[in-house]
């Protein structure tokens, strides 16, 4: 099972980046070559009934897997970046993490009203990083089709914040 490989090759790593967090470290995994394909390819099949347009990858551990999941699917791929790092004009949304706050962008023209976007990061955790991208991705015009994690903490409920964007939330390790 996909789960038990994946639960197997992560580490965790306590009080990182704070006291308290278990960190999920992914490294081990891109280690492995067959594990990465494998990943790549049951994500891929968990969204075989989902209609999506164009993945969106969050970054830094969404850019792993977020663009070999979009070739799979023959889709573009776009980033969702920490604030200051994309170049051309932007739009922001500002969240709350397990650890901290951030602020994510996305430019303007990444993309077309109407689009079906997989949001795509590495963990789900509380959650509030995607709900930042959801409202990135809507303020663009586009909507969420799904929402697509190696890893999720199921017991940070992370889910319960996604009820509102009506979109599958899909993950291939639930702790
Ligand atoms: P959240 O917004 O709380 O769902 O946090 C998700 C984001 O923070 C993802 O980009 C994860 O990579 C990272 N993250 C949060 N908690 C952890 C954790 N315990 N282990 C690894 N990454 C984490």
């Amino acid at each position: 099972m996909i789960a038990e490989k994946i639960k197997k090759t992560v580490r965790d790593v306590n009080d990182f980046p704070k006291p308290g967090i278990v960190f999920k470290d992914i490294t081990p995994i891109l280690k492995d070559p067959d594990l990465c394909q494998e990943i790549l390819k049951s994500l891929a099949a968990q969204l075989a009934d989902e209609k999506i347009d164009v993945v969106a990858g969050i970054e830094s551990r969404g850019f792993l897997f977020g663009p070999g999941l979009a070739q799979l699917l023959n889709v573009p791929f776009i980033p969702i970046r920490k604030a200051g790092k994309l170049p051309y004009k932007t739009i922001k949304e500002s969240y709350a993490l397990e650890y901290g706050t951030a602020t994510i962008e996305v430019h303007e023209d990444a993309l077309f009203p109407g689009q079906k976007v997989l949001i795509h990061d590495d963990l789900l955790a509380t959650g509030g990083t995607v709900v930042a991208a959801s409202k990135l991705v809507m303020q663009l015009g586009a909507t969420v089709a799904a929402y697509s994690f190696i890893i999720s903490l199921d017991f940070l409920n992370g889910k319960d914040r996604l009820t509102s964007y009506e979109a599958n939330v899909y993950s291939l390790a639930g702790y």
